[in-house]
């Protein structure tokens, strides 16, 4: 890039009466190239001495043109990588209010634990005599996993949500097949409004899945339900709270009627953290559950962090549990892996190693220091927030059900009924407001849902101005002035409306180099 000719091409879409600068830059906001695109071929910013002459042992095979790499100074390389760390929007920034996600803060003391040397720098593959700790670590975390759901035994090794519920549902698939039921039960049901990896989960597993329908209350339709279960009905996967923030209040019954129809009951635990400390799943009837740690016990995800996904099991599935099992002998932990004898009928490995050993320390760390009470506490806030946000918008946008929410609110997009504004647009202008939009068209029983999750770790004032910031985008929607705003937005942000749908189909995952890359580099 020549960055004598200035970038004021680089702002997408704007109308003519828009500010342009010289540089593309808005404010601070600076305009971030390629690094590939910055600096000169062969510049270096160490002063290295020449090479000594050496024998040629390459047979020939010595490359000949330049490497290509980008040559740039130290200040420059710093200032790139430090501009572009700052272009992440951060749950350590401000609200991030996305539902079915839960970005909760992270105690910087679960960090400091994490990189304490006998913890950060272990390897996998230390004689396990090395790393007694570690594995009685892994063990405290298991046992008040199993202590907080209230289920006998866990794998702790599945390294998401969505790999947790492949270890459940491969376990309740070897389950059936001892009882001889696999190939007769082939149907895995699953609520409506489920987050998509149980379907997904399902179906790579070879279970067809049967969606069950909402009642109007926003749960799952008993009665329907209870038409669907048979003979041929492996396990329902079901949410609780429901991924529209609601507790399923017939679990029980649910529960009840899915054994006895013979099937099994895997619970996506992603919403633990609603109901952590105040319910223990395993009294619910549950026969095997992920846990989520980085949305129950911190560590955001996504662009925040690694998951882990501990899998509890009830007393029919935990001889299933894959490999590695943490034993100990005596005094001693071992690591029963691939074919050592065990109690059970292990499904083998699911994963590399013992699994996430930072998230590990990081959760109990995090189950540790704030105690039963705090973890009570945490579930009870999470709702009571969830419900602030609920109360204080529910007059002026429209709650998709009535009646109090768990640590979820949600929204439909009536209120926005022939004001010309849309979920995306609503979304778009919150960016402008200064806010990470909140979980958007999910779920899909919702029309237009936005789902928003506040954690219990946003103060009352960050609540209320979030609130405030809502109140008035609401009110200048269903004003009908603002309509070409809403379009346009976000107008503050560095770049405009991506058309993500191009992104996502035909996605430019190489950089070529331009022709002056290519003649400096000759
Ligand atoms: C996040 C989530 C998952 C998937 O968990 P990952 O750790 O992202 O793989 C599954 N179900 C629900 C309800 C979730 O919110």
């Amino acid at each position: 890039m020549d960055r004598s000719q200035g970038r004021t091409g680089g702002i997408a879409s704007g109308t003519s009466t828009e500010p342009t600068t010289f540089t593309g830059n808005r404010a601070l906001q600076i305009e971030e190239p390629l690094i590939f695109e910055m600096g000169q071929p062969g510049r270096c910013a160490v002063d290295l001495p020449e090479p000594p002459k050496v024998k040629e042992r390459l047979n020939g095979l010595r490359r000949a043109g330049e490497i290509g790499l980008p040559g740039l100074a130290e200040p420059q390389v710093v200032q790139h990588y430090t501009r572009l760390s700052q272009k992440n929007y951060a749950i350590d920034m401000g609200v991030y209010p996305l539902g079915s996600c839960t970005m909760k803060h992270n105690p910087r003391i679960n960090e400091k634990v994490a990189r304490l040397p006998g913890i950060g720098d272990l390897h996998p593959l230390q004689p396990v005599s090395t790393v007694q700790g570690a594995l009685e670590l892994i063990d405290r975390l298991a046992h008040w996993l199993k202590t907080l759901t209230g289920m006998p035994a866990v794998a702790m090794s599945p390294a998401a949500g969505a790999h947790g519920e492949m270890c459940g549902m491969m376990a309740i698939a070897a389950a059936l097949d001892a009882r001889g039921e696999r190939v007769r039960r082939k149907i895995v049901l699953a609520p409506e409004s489920a987050h998509g990896t149980n379907p997904a989960t399902a179906a790579a597993l070879g279970f067809t899945v049967k969606p069950i329908p909402a009642n109007e209350r926003g749960r799952v339709d008993l009665a329907a339900l209870k038409a669907a279960l048979g003979p041929d009905v492996a396990a329902i996967m079901l949410t609780n709270p429901n991924t529209c923030g609601l507790f399923e209040s017939e679990i029980v019954e649910i529960s009840k009627a899915v054994h006895d129809a013979g099937a099994y009951f895997y619970c996506d635990g992603a919403n633990f953290n609603a109901i952590v400390g105040r319910v223990r799943p395993g009294d619910l009837g549950v026969d095997c559950m992920h846990i989520n740690l980085h949305k129950t016990f911190s560590t955001p995800h996504g662009g925040g962090g690694p998951g882990a996904g501990p899998v509890v099991l009830s007393a029919a599935l935990a001889p299933y549990a894959p490999y590695p099992w943490i034993v100990k002998q005596g005094d001693a932990w071992t690591v029963a892996e691939d074919g050592a004898a065990v109690d059970g009928k292990p499904l083998g490995r699911l994963k590399a190693f013992h699994g996430q050993m930072g998230m590990f320390t990081r959760a109990l760390a995090y189950i540790m220091s704030h105690g039963a009470d705090g973890l009570k506490q945490a579930a009870e806030d999470a709702v009571l927030s969830a419900n602030y946000v609920m109360a204080a918008l529910g007059d002026i946008m429209t709650p998709a059900f009535d009646g109090p929410c768990m640590h979820e609110a949600l929204f439909d997009d009536s209120f926005l009924k022939d004001t010309g504004v849309s979920t995306l647009d609503f979304a778009k202008a919150m960016i402008d407001e200064g806010y990470h939009p909140m979980t958007m068209y999910f779920p899909l029983v919702v029309h237009g849902a936005m789902l928003i999750e506040p954690t219990e770790s946003v103060a009352k004032e960050d609540l209320d101005q979030f609130i405030g910031a809502l109140r008035s985008l609401a009110e200048r929607a269903k004003s009908g002035t603002a309509v070409e705003d809403f379009k346009a937005a976000p107008r503050f942000a560095p770049r405009r409306r991506l058309d993500e749908t191009l992104a996502a189909r035909k996605p430019i995952l190489r950089w070529r180099p331009t022709n002056s890359f290519k003649q400096a580099a000759e």
